[in-house]
């Protein structure tokens, strides 16, 4: 237990735990814009009359236990809402300066920002570059695709203001990845898309999140029905087969998707990077404006509070028995279907929030997003089981492209599945 100011010594259990990570809401669900697909917007009323402005010593604590619980390990520092940028440039110069106090030597910190992009200014650019902060962009793809949901408060388009501010991270040369969320109005669009964050914005990093809003149709939300802005299950595997496919051709190793270099992490035996595909969630926390940690940004109800970071440590919180029950029931509650899946190496039935379908034999929990899944496991089995030998026999994932580029169309697919070129990758 420690209080804001801090009385507990370094050391103890916080200083030895597993690396963890925070999402930090310093402005709570408070944006300036209002997506019609967003989830945080709705969680303002968990806090009825709250300020939502982090205080100094929510900050503090916030920091100082984050960096000692890593214990001089490389640790990230990350930031997202709401839209964190409403908390304006001295509230990011103090945390900055917090953090560098309580850096332990030779300890890497990486700052990271996750922001909509529309308040970011040249200032704002110059303190992220000056400070190497790494941030996320959200951008949904050209101006219609983007726009089509990504609105203002009052219903207004925002693709312009996200392009300028997204300008000013180029002209600073701040390091930034785009976040595009899938949905009704993108999904028919892949390579489009893919290609306008490759070509047009010059992205070398880009991850790709599945909007999957659900209407619970039970009391214990075993099971929903999707909204009209979802994605649906086959377009959502069609989007990424699709964008595979561009990217095999072209980029591998020089644009990196998420979903793909996590994909070949699972075929070279290797742990997932992204928590949706890991066995057991848990070591991704939500910490609200005030203090309080959440189990996951998805799961920020009054049923997953941990408690409050002014009360009790960032660590224990992490590492407390329910927070363990919590991670555990992603792998204790996978349906029949799952645990014989033949992709379950690679899937693990992703984010427990999308678990509301039933499979066939009508058992509850599968995960709505099941069959999207299921295709696009399936359409880079081969391709992966090929450049994870590339790369454990000490080879580049690279050069898989030469090796398309020179199959023949008649002969067989060189990614190893046995049909012609022409029929599998070198359509
Ligand atoms: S920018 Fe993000 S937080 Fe703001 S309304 Fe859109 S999805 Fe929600
Ligand atoms: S609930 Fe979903 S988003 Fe949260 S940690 Fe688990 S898999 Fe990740
Ligand atoms: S692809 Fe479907 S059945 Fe297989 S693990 Fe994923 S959710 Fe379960």
């Amino acid at each position: 237990m420690e209080s804001f100011d801090g009385t507990r010594p370094i050391g103890g259990r916080s200083a030895t735990l597993e690396p963890f990570q925070v999402i930090a809401k310093p402005a709570g669900a408070i944006c300036n814009l209002g997506c019609e697909y967003c989830f945080y917007l709705s969680k303002e009323s968990l806090y009825p009359g709250g300020r939502f402005r982090m205080s100094e010593g929510v900050l503090d604590a916030y920091l100082r236990q984050m960096i000692r619980s890593h214990n001089g390990r490389k640790v990230a520092i990350a930031y997202q809402g709401g839209e964190p940028t409403l908390m304006g440039l001295d509230f990011f110069r103090r945390a900055v300066a917090l953090a560098e106090r309580y850096r332990q030597p030779g300890q890497q910190i990486e700052h990271v920002l996750q922001t909509n992009g529309t308040l970011l200014t040249k200032e704002w650019c110059r303190f992220l570059k000056s400070h190497d902060f790494l941030v996320g962009l959200s951008v949904d793809g050209p101006r219609d695709l983007h726009d089509a949901f990504r609105r203002d408060k009052r219903g207004g388009p925002t693709f312009t203001k996200v392009m300028r501010g997204m300008r000013h991270l180029q002209d600073s040369g701040v390091r930034f990845n785009i976040l595009c969320t899938v949905n009704a109005a993108n999904a028919d669009s892949p390579v489009e898309v893919y290609r306008f964050f490759r070509d047009s914005c010059g992205a070398c990093f880009i991850q790709f999140i599945p909007i999957v809003e659900k209407r619970l149709l039970a009391a214990d939300c075993s099971h929903g029905e999707q909204s009209v802005r979802s994605v649906t299950p086959g377009k959502w595997g069609q989007f990424l087969i699709a964008v595979f496919d561009e990217w095999l051709h072209g980029d591998v190793g020089r644009v990196f998707v998420q979903m793909f270099e996590t994909a070949l992490a699972s075929w070279m035996g290797m742990p997932p990077t992204m928590c949706v595909f890991a066995e057991v969630c848990g070591r991704g926390v939500a910490l609200e404006h005030n203090g309080d940690v959440y189990s996951c940004d998805h799961f920020v109800d009054c049923d997953h509070l941990l408690g409050n970071v002014g009360a009790i440590d960032l660590a224990d919180l992490v590492s407390s028995p329910s927070q363990r029950s919590f991670g555990e029931a992603k792998r204790r509650a996978l349906p029949r279907c799952c645990l014989i899946c033949d992709v379950r190496f690679a899937c693990n039935g992703e984010c427990p929030k999308n678990r509301f379908a039933r499979t066939q034999d009508g058992e509850t929990g599968l995960n709505y997003l099941c069959a999207g899944y299921k295709a696009f496991f399936h359409h880079i089995d081969a391709p992966m089981r090929l450049m994870a030998t590339l790369v454990n026999s000490g080879r580049q994932a690279r050069e898989i492209m030469a090796l398309f580029a020179s199959a023949q169309r008649n002969e067989p697919c060189p990614c190893g599945s046995g049909q012609k070129a022409k029929r599998c990758h070198g359509r």
